[in-house]
């Protein structure tokens, strides 16, 4: 492998460029004496709350507790089952299983890789208790239409929101469609911390005690337990996330930057870049790419210098390491049982995203420079060794 000139990911360059607040932050923290449930972790509650309107902001130890712990408070359980999308981090369809629920898979949509809603209803069962639509790359789901289903047939909505912290839709904004919005506050994210940490957002006053006793050994008064979990938020992270959380709006409108520039400097190509929605505000957690040769480019790029990775080159219901039946008795289609006999896809878009899907760096701290050169260096990929998948 040669030198790697633009690395997959910037958070080491943020902490170099906010070193003197993040460091502060820390050395306060640790001078305090209060390293959980402390005043950080408060404090950055309340500006969670202020930032994204929301009525209640919870902090917890993962976005995936944070997914987990809005199921059981809606009381998602047993024998229910919750729709959700296949092309996604693990976690979302985790978190379902975790609650002893079924996940329904329903198919993307071509242009955005979101939940594709006008397949949305043919999945709903007289089990189906909710629908998790995931703000896939940073780009807000169709909300209102999964909000009028969900309204009609009585049905809960959780947003993943980790890939998607400070998007807006056109007309809606994140957590006003839903019973509970959910984030993460893993490094990689959009805002992100030096290790992990999580929220669930509420409107609902009902749903604030469950989730904190979720948190804390189900406890919400000292000594006094019913059975919860640990899921704290450690008062560390909340401080760096405090002064994380002052530039996201600039972090974001960063990454909106570099992503039209990607688009700009390959427009022409033959190669699908991520399509925006228009009027909707998509912070590009990732700019995913799809092509024939996926495997390929991505060892072109490593062999110039650039990490490139996938999300998700193996789509949920395709993994060897997860439950598959529904209600409606299909098999989910998995190598070696489904393939021969049925060579029909379960879930043609999502298949085809994760079979072609390819990410391109993308951060705030990237230069004109480098995704000058990312961009020179996929078009010379098309151009040349990679011509023979577009002939
Ligand atoms: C990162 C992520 C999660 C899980 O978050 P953790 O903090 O790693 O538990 C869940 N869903 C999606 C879509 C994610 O990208």
């Amino acid at each position: 492998m040669s030198e790697v000139k633009v690395p997959f990911y910037g958070h080491v360059r943020q902490y170099h460029n906010l070193k003197e607040d993040i460091d502060k932050a820390i050395v306060s923290v640790l001078e305090s004496g209060k390293y959980t449930m402390g005043p950080a972790m408060t404090k950055f509650e309340g500006e969670l709350v202020q930032y994204t309107g929301m009525k209640h902001a919870i902090g917890l130890n993962s976005g995936t507790d944070a997914l987990w712990l809005a199921l059981l408070a809606l009381g998602v359980g047993e024998g229910d089952e919750v729709i959700t999308t296949s092309n996604t981090f693990f976690a979302t369809a985790e978190a379902i299983w975790l609650v002893g629920a079924t996940p329904v898979f329903v198919d993307c949509e071509a242009d955005t890789r979101n939940i594709d809603v006008t397949k949305i209803e043919e999945k709903i069962t007289p089990k189906t208790k909710a629908i998790i639509p995931v703000h896939l790359y940073g780009q807000p789901a169709n909300m209102p239409v999964v909000w009028d289903i969900a309204k009609k047939h009585n049905l809960f909505v959780i947003e993943d929101c980790a890939q998607a912290f400070g998007a807006r839709g056109d007309t809606f904004k994140l957590g006003e469609k839903s019973d509970a919005l959910c984030t993460s506050f893993i490094t990689a994210k959009n805002l992100g911390t030096f290790g992990d940490g999580g929220a669930v957002f509420v409107n609902r006053d009902e749903l604030v005690e469950p989730i904190l006793r979720g948190r804390n050994h189900g406890s919400i008064a000292r000594s006094k337990h019913s059975v919860g979990w640990n899921s704290r938020l450690d008062d560390i992270h909340a401080a760096i996330l405090s002064v994380k959380l002052k530039h996201i709006d600039e972090f974001n409108d960063a990454r909106i930057k570099w992503a039209k520039l990607y688009d700009k400097e390959l427009a022409g190509t033959k190669i699908n870049l991520p399509y925006a929605k228009p009027g909707y505000r998509h912070v590009y957690h990732l700019y995913v790419i799809e092509t024939p040769g996926r495997d390929d480019l991505q060892k072109f790029l490593e062999d110039n210098g650039i990490i490139a990775l996938t999300n998700y080159p193996i789509a949920i219901h395709e993994q060897e390491g997860f439950p598959f039946s529904n209600s409606q008795g299909l098999a989910y289609k998995v190598p070696g049982i489904t393939s021969e006999g049925d060579p029909k896809p379960y879930l043609p878009e999502t298949e085809k995203n994760s079979a072609n899907c390819l990410t391109l760096p993308i951060y705030p701290e990237l230069t004109e420079d480098e995704v000058k050169y990312v961009a020179s260096k996929v078009l010379e990929w098309e151009k040349g060794p990679g011509a023979k998948y577009f002939a």
